[in-house]
């Protein structure tokens, strides 16, 4: 009798714990990744996140991030919880390039051509918004086989002596038809051709506001709207649109926020913490 009743009063404490679990850092251009049980809602001040079925949400950090973040979760029968991150402003180094003239300001003849590719980014950007599913919910695999890092994130670049955008990504260097990967699970939103600035690329949708690209490819082997998964061939490496030579261009958004590759493929969704 006495043992039963030790099993029942184990049984109760856990379906009531509720607790959340946390992966990823808060830091410019980080992201976290949140999983609990019965989460009816969840903001990050003021912006309401979308939340799966299993209790998984996300939310990152741009690069210029700092100060107070608060996060806000409501579960079935719980007490909110509050979560408060401190962010410190992050200094990034500056990078000098040469590239050719008509890349750092594109005769007039393609403006129509890059306004009409803008265009189509932000409608793919706009469908992506009300995905409540954590695609990305197995982790993350590297989106190259041999790893060189050519050109970190955040570096403001001076092109042709100007001062640009910094850089929004990571560089791998790599040689032209070398395989390039989806990092997680997604939809391909734009497998796109010949674009300006980005060359033959895939936009792929991670759900819940997660999205990344893949630029300068020589060859695309996915098409529009295919489902995708994690470590699924997406294209070769190659140097088409604004590039100096064959690399891949990975660039990680939450939503309009910039995250660095680096800080999501570096989560390991199995060690996460309270
Ligand atoms: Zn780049």
């Amino acid at each position: 009798m006495r043992k039963l009743f030790l099993i029942t009063f184990f049984v109760f404490v856990s379906a009531y714990a509720q607790e959340i679990t946390f992966s990823g850092e808060a830091k410019p251009a980080g992201i976290i990744i949140a999983k609990g049980e019965n989460i009816t809602s969840a903001t990050l001040n003021k912006q309401k996140l979308l939340i799966d079925k299993d209790g998984t949400f996300i939310f990152g950090f741009d690069s210029e991030a700092k100060g107070k973040f608060i996060l806000r979760v409501k579960q079935k029968k719980q007490k909110e919880k509050v979560f408060t991150y401190v962010i410190e402003e992050k200094e990034y180094e500056k990078q000098s390039l040469s590239i050719p003239k008509k890349f750092v300001n594109p005769p007039k003849r393609f403006l129509k051509q890059i306004n009409r590719e803008a265009a189509k980014m932000k409608n793919a950007r706009a469908k992506m918004a009300g995905v409540k599913t954590a695609y990305y919910n197995e982790g993350f695999v590297l989106p190259v086989d041999s790893v060189r890092i050519t050109a970190e994130f955040g570096g403001q670049r001076i092109l042709n002596g100007k001062k640009k955008k910094d850089h929004n990504g990571i560089d791998f260097g790599g040689n032209e038809g070398d395989s390039v990967y989806a990092i997680t699970d997604g939809i391909v939103r734009i497998a796109g051709e010949k674009f300006y600035y980005n060359g033959n690329f895939v936009l792929l949708d991670h759900g819940q506001g997660l999205s990344s690209v893949y630029l300068h490819m020589s060859k695309l082997h996915v098409k529009n709207n295919q489902i995708v998964k994690k470590g699924e061939l997406l294209g070769e490496i190659g140097s088409t649109g604004r590039s100096t030579g064959p690399h891949l261009h990975l660039g990680i958004q939450w939503f309009k926020k910039r995250i660095d590759p680096a800080n999501v493929l570096n989560i390991n969704l199995e060690q996460s913490s309270d």
